[in-house]
């Protein structure tokens, strides 16, 4: 709100140079006054209806009690009877003295064609009566001028002024003179009025300006989203403000009075408006402080998130992981199993398994201790994961059992590579007490053939294995034909 101190300032200013045009309006419309009050001294005398309305311009001028309206009737009626005087046959007008004058008539306009009974009266009168306007003529001119010499009018209205002043002060026509004298009346009502306008349109551009300043505000205001209640309030009290301001402006009353109330209604605008920008840098604060909160949250959430996930995954690969070998244990051999499954059903890519078994393991643990035993299956275990290709899946079945799936290799290259595999484990330096021993496994394989399911395909090589040990151990075979597998049930045998 930077330009908070600019439009007050602006409105006060313009007061300011309002209350100055008001005291200048004031001295020009004393001096009209004046004017007027002697030119109506200077005017009486001619007849009681034109005396009796100058008496009461005098005494409306005295008071201050013009009213523009009731003044304009006034004029008609004199301008009737200056009209009714200017008509009236030179013997009527001046035949025997005021008493038998006959009077003008008061609400009807006179007749304005000249008398067809007019004569031609008294020539001394007639003279008397042209001086006497003549000289009121004069006086009214050289009042005009005094009082255009004290006062200023708009341009046109000056030389308007200039002009009549003029003509007052030198012409003898008598049309020339009435219609100046016409024009006097005219000059003080206009002199009147226009000091009434300009004040009046000062206070519309007033409020005007006030009004596109509110709506300048709520515009602002409501731009600001989540700001409404504090742009409701503002506006609020700024149409209050100006309802109230309003309500002053058609009530009337002077400048000074409208000036303080002017001020007035700005201090508290300007209040509403400082409220509001502290309401809003409030708000503001609050909004920052309630992002900073939020982003620490967030963070902290993201942070959680990814502990989280990452406990997961550790959680999970501890649940498919056995502990002794940590070679993926049965769980996960089921998983993958299924994926090499559904995978060979799509692409049809050649698929074995294989089943081993390390020989005699009872022994080893019968004859070094359990402890031994473990150290075996653990080194078997490495040498299996270090030898067999990425692509090949390896896991504990359980106790001294492994299984072993071969994408993508037919049962002979699977046989292959588990006859090098078994070379390496028999190689295997163990020495228990002092004494070598070899480490043998037998091993059975299956490759996946359309109508095996996951289970068929490990019973066959299972099957298979049970038919090495059958066939004296530290052996690949082949899975029997499935046909059968079903007649026969080995592997619930061994077990
Ligand atoms: P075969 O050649 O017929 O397989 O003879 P085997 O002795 O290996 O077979 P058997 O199933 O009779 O014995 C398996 C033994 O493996 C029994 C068990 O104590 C042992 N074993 C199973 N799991 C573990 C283990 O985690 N650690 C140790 N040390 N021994 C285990
Ligand atoms: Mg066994
Ligand atoms: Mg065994």
């Amino acid at each position: 709100m930077a330009s908070d101190r600019s439009w007050k300032d602006k409105y006060l200013q313009e007061l300011e140079s309002s209350e100055q045009r008001e005291q200048q309006w004031k001295a020009e419309r004393n001096s009209l006054e004046r004017m007027l009050v002697r030119t109506c001294l200077a005017s009486e005398g001619q007849t009681s209806e034109l005396d009796r309305l100058l008496i009461r311009v005098r005494k409306d001028l005295r008071k201050g009690t013009v009213n523009v309206e009731k003044w304009r009737v006034l004029q008609d009626q004199i301008d009737r009877q200056v009209a009714f005087l200017d008509d009236r046959s030179p013997k009527a007008r001046f035949g025997k003295g005021r008493s038998t004058r006959p009077e003008a008539p008061v609400d009807a306009l006179p007749d304005t064609g000249s008398s067809p009974n007019a004569t031609v009266g008294d020539e001394n009168d007639l003279e008397d009566n042209h001086a006497q306007r003549l000289r009121i003529a004069r006086r009214v001119g050289q009042l005009l001028g005094q009082m255009l010499s004290r006062v200023t009018l708009d341009p046109a209205a000056e030389a308007r002024a200039r002009q009549l002043q003029k003509s007052l002060s030198e012409s003898n026509n008598w049309e020339v003179l009435k219609t100046g004298l016409n024009s006097v009346a005219d000059l003080v009502i206009a002199a009147i009025t226009r000091s009434q306008k300009e004040f009046e349109s000062f206070l519309k551009g007033l409020d005007e300006r006030l009004a596109s300043l509110r709506q300048h505000l709520q515009n602002q205001s409501s731009a600001q989203a989540g700001r409404l209640d504090a742009s409701r309030q503002l506006d609020r009290e700024i149409r209050q403000e100006l309802e109230t301001f309003g309500r002053q402006i058609n009530a009337g009353g002077g400048l000074m009075e409208l000036k303080r109330s002017v001020s007035m209604h700005l201090e508290t605008i300007g209040g509403a408006v400082q409220r509001f920008c502290e309401k809003e840098a409030e708000l503001e604060r609050n909004y920052s402080w309630q992002l900073e909160a939020m982003q620490e949250k967030l963070a902290t959430v993201e942070a959680n998130s990814k502990q989280m996930r990452k406990r997961i995954r550790e959680e999970r690969t501890k649940a498919l992981t056995d502990l002794l070998t940590q070679l993926p244990n049965r769980e996960a051999w089921e998983e993958r199993l299924a994926f090499e499954y559904s995978r060979w059903q799509r692409y049809r890519q050649p698929l074995t398994i294989a089943v081993l078994d390390i020989d005699l393991f009872k022994r080893v643990n019968d004859s070094y201790g359990h402890k031994a035993g473990d150290r075996v299956l653990q080194m078997v275990a490495r040498e299996f994961r270090t030898r067999l290709r990425s692509t090949d899946f390896i896991s504990r079945f359980g106790g001294e059992e492994f299984v072993i799936l071969f994408p993508g290799t037919s049962a002979e290259d699977a046989k292959s590579v588990l006859d090098e595999l078994r070379g390496h484990v028999a190689a295997l330096p163990f020495h228990f007490r002092g004494e070598p021993v070899t480490i043998t496994f037998s091993a059975g394989l299956a490759t996946l053939e359309d109508g095996d399911a996951e289970d068929t395909l490990f019973d066959r090589a299972d099957k298979a294995l049970y038919a090495a040990k059958e066939a004296g151990r530290n052996q690949v075979r082949f899975s029997v034909d499935r046909e059968s597998l079903s007649a026969s049930s080995g592997h619930q045998a061994r077990q």
